[in-house]
């Protein structure tokens, strides 16, 4: 019998041999898609694309999930450590500029078995919800090269309200601290080498949460850190914001951002908020 999972801050202590977590995963990992992807942040995606590896299942429940298809079940091929590592290896040829593990929370110890197996020559990203436990993050440090988090929310009830978990705000901010703290910002040939970009998606009719996460921001990591406003928002799965960002929330949010001076940012234009963004998967059944 393996231990009582405790990977992220839901720590709903499910011994996965056994059973499935909260974020549906049992003890197999499993990875709906491994290519190259190029709608990432430009210092991510580059020209070549970023080597992403998206896993099945999350640790948080977003009701608005635009990668339900994976998130939400359990389902795609199961892979070893020793398969992943092997994975990697032929990712790295293919030419893209970095390792990008998706929604890797509930995986992160597999992750790093993979990782001890073979360690590509290039940056290592960690792409997530940004539920995490700190303890978990300082166990990644050697591992990552770049930490690409969101900040969702910067108020808990609205991440019950919207994601069914407890205590998102603390623990992302938690481990924000630890990131940057580890990670100064390194570029190279307009590449993150190793950083970290906070992610944030603005939620139709929820600009309070999102002013929260820009104010906060603005005073604890504008010069450490890149900001990432994504505009994207498309009512997918069972979403009960049922519209997409209004030019008016649009305009007031960008209003936020520049009345505190911040440069080190990107933001999606309005017109991006389609599903074309969202990638085929393997969906086998278990
Ligand atoms: S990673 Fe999954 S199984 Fe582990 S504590 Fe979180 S929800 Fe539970």
């Amino acid at each position: 019998m393996s231990e009582p999972c405790r990977l992220c801050p839901l720590q709903c202590g499910i011994d996965r041999d056994l059973s499935f977590g909260a974020c549906r995963a049992g003890s197999t990992m499993r990875i709906c898609r491994i290519a190259p992807h190029f709608y990432e942040e430009p210092p991510i995606s580059g020209t070549n694309g970023s080597g992403t590896v998206f896993f099945s299942g999350c640790s948080l429940d977003c009701e608005f999930c635009q990668n339900y298809k994976i998130s939400k079940s359990y389902v795609g091929k199961p892979f070893t450590p020793e398969q992943l590592a092997d994975e990697l290896k032929s990712l790295e040829e293919s030419g893209v500029h970095n390792i990008n593990f998706v929604s890797p929370t509930h995986f992160s110890d597999k992750i790093r078995m993979a990782l001890d197996i073979y360690r590509p020559n290039i940056p290592i990203v960690y792409n997530t919800s940004g539920y995490e436990l700190s303890s978990v993050v300082e166990e990644l440090l050697p591992y990552v090269d770049v930490f690409l988090t969101d900040m969702k929310y910067s108020d808990d009830n609205v991440a019950i309200k919207y994601s069914k978990r407890p205590f998102y705000v603390e623990n992302c901010k938690k481990s924000l601290d630890i990131m940057i703290k580890n990670k100064p910002l390194v570029y190279e040939n307009n590449l993150l080498k190793q950083g970290v970009i906070i992610r944030h998606l603005v939620l139709p009719g929820n600009l309070p949460n999102t002013f929260g996460v820009i104010d906060y921001y603005a005073e604890n990591y504008k010069s450490d850190a890149v900001l990432s406003i994504m505009s994207q928002f498309v009512p997918l799965y069972n979403s009960s914001i049922t519209r997409k960002l209004s030019p008016l929330e649009y305009k007031i949010v960008l209003n936020r951002l520049y009345s505190h001076g911040i440069e080190n940012c990107f933001i999606q234009d309005l017109d991006s908020a389609t599903d074309d963004y969202v990638p085929e998967f393997y969906t086998e059944p278990l």
